[in-house]
């Protein structure tokens, strides 16, 4: 180890020297979750600047959580003072960074510092960083994110425009864009937020549409100062009103995976409601229709998209995008529009997960070459051979319109089960067997078959062989499965 080297992996079975790398939601809920559980001897690994993740990168006008803030809080910090059903992003991540700071979490991450490997020999693994900070430690958390390595899209021409363009997560606040002829590519939850938040300030909008999307008409209302200051008096309410948005949204969770289940199709009624009710050019609705069952990508929520786009001086291009041009974009019609400012709301890499961190578990088997076809790991959590690293949203999980909170939450209390008989001296080494992480595989792939997902849509839920990279049963399975590990499908040495 070198001089700027961490504490070494104790090897000690009691106390093991735990690396958490991403101080995002799930990077701090580890912290917490450690700490509370008496283990202090651990390191966050954090590449940017401030904890937040996702709500720290991603600052666009108009973000908001399309999950109630009452819903999308962790468990143990429940929050009186949330402005309205669905909080702003600004206000998600200091509600991120007053936990992290409530919880004195600041004193174990080192900022500014991407791991770049992990290697696992001597029964330990040793993190390397780009700063050249090394580590021993005896359990990894990769806690680094799903959707965070931004996706931008192969156009033509892209390094031609001559205005300014950035990716919606990599917002930049120093352009003005009152007044200003503003172009936006793709139709997901980030791009509809932005055009309601955007129509009322620039001067011309342009929403570059693919794929329509099934929009549920979802309103945001603030919450009063009454209804605030009873949350903060009287706890109980707080814990009410999560239970009963749990058992609402539950109701979507199990539907979602049953394709033509009542509650479906009730879904599917409210947003074909939306688009008639609230679309008034027939020749408009019929562009925003989308061809495909309604929650087959993930379901958009907005109190007032369709109004937003009916805005004079907003407009729908459902034209394919042929090139970008210096001025702007040209369509496959042969019309150039033209922008002062291009944003690509084109989503993220979801397939990365921790890459392109090297992983090298054991007998020097690289991640890489390991997920060579596509990600997989035993209920996203373990990969056989690379043992005591464990994480948090891997690959197939949980997606939907849900809290990932409650995902990590239960994800990091079985992890702590298997450390539990690290700890307790059982073994020293655990990770998932091949073949309980083949079975699960095999029975997740035959069972997303019912699933609303495979309806006939294109979505980033869908891995490369079309299949959905997701938990494909209901919610309160993916509960039940998380209660304890089994012990028949992990390898202990
Ligand atoms: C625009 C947007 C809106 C969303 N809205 C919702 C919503 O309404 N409801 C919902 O449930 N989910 C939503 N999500 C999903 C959201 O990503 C998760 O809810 C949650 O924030 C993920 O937390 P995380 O800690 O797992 O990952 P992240 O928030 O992505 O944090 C990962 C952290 O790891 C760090 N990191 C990664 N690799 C390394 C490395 N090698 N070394 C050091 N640091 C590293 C990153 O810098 C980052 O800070 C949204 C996502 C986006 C992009």
């Amino acid at each position: 180890m070198d001089e700027d080297a961490g504490r070494a992996g104790s090897g000690a079975p009691g106390d093991p020297r735990f690396a958490i790398i991403g101080a995002g939601m799930a990077g701090i809920l580890s912290a917490v979750k450690l700490q509370e559980a008496g283990l202090t001897d651990f390191t966050v690994y954090e590449k940017a600047d401030r904890v937040g993740g996702t709500w720290r990168a991603n600052t666009y006008p108009g973000l908001s959580c399309d999950v109630p803030s009452h819903l999308y809080s962790y468990s143990f910090a429940p929050r009186a003072d949330w402005s309205h059903r669905y909080a702003p992003g600004g206000e998600i991540h200091g509600y991120f960074e007053g936990v992290a700071r409530e919880h004195a979490i600041d004193r174990h991450i080192r900022f500014g510092d991407e791991v770049t490997s992990c290697r696992f020999a001597d029964g330990v693994w040793h993190l390397e960083t780009a700063a050249g900070h090394r580590d021993e430690v005896d359990v990894v958390i990769a806690a680094t994110g799903v959707l965070h390595h931004p996706k931008v899209p192969e156009i033509e021409g892209l390094d031609d425009f001559e205005g300014t363009m950035f990716h919606s997560s990599r917002w930049n606040h120093e352009v003005r864009l009152d007044g200003k002829r503003v172009g936006i590519v793709g139709t997901g939850s980030t791009a509809v937020q932005m055009v309601s938040a955007l129509v009322g300030r620039v001067g011309q909008l342009s929403l570059f549409q693919r794929t329509a999307q099934w929009v549920l008409q979802a309103e945001n209302p603030p919450y009063t100062d009454d209804e605030r200051a009873a949350f903060r008096q009287n706890t109980a309410r707080l814990g009410e009103l999560r239970a009963q948005l749990t058992q609402l949204f539950d109701v979507f969770a199990n539907a979602i995976v049953d394709a033509e289940s009542p509650e479906m199709q009730m879904v599917a009624e409210a947003c074909r409601a939306n688009l008639e009710d609230n679309v008034r050019d027939p020749e408009l609705r019929e562009r925003l229709r989308p061809d495909y069952q309604a929650a087959c990508k993930r379901l958009i929520m907005s109190p007032d998209f369709y109004e937003a786009i009916q805005q004079p001086n907003a407009e729908l291009v459902t034209e394919a995008i042929e090139r970008i041009e210096a001025a702007g974009i040209r369509t496959r019609d042969g019309r150039l529009h033209e922008f002062d400012v291009l944003v690509l709301a084109t989503g993220f890499k979801a397939d990365a997960f921790m890459r392109p961190m090297g992983v090298i578990g054991r007998d020097g088997q690289a991640l890489e070459q390991v997920w060579a076809a596509r990600p997989n790991a035993y209920l996203s959590i373990s990969i056989p051979d690379f043992p005591n690293f464990f994480m948090l949203n891997g690959p197939n999980g949980p997606v939907g319109n849900f809290s990932l909170i409650e995902v990590a939450e239960l994800q990091f209390a079985y992890i702590m089960q298997l450390v539990d008989r690290l700890r307790a001296g059982e073994c020293r080494e655990i990770s998932a067997s091949q073949e309980a992480m083949e079975q699960h595989e095999a029975a997740r792939v035959e069972a997303v078959e019912n699933t609303v997902w495979v309806t006939g849509c294109r979505s980033w839920y869908l891995d490369d062989r079309g299949i959905p990279a997701v938990w494909p049963w209901s919610f309160d399975r993916f509960r039940a499965e998380m209660q304890a590990p089994k012990p028949a499908a992990f390898e202990y040495r």
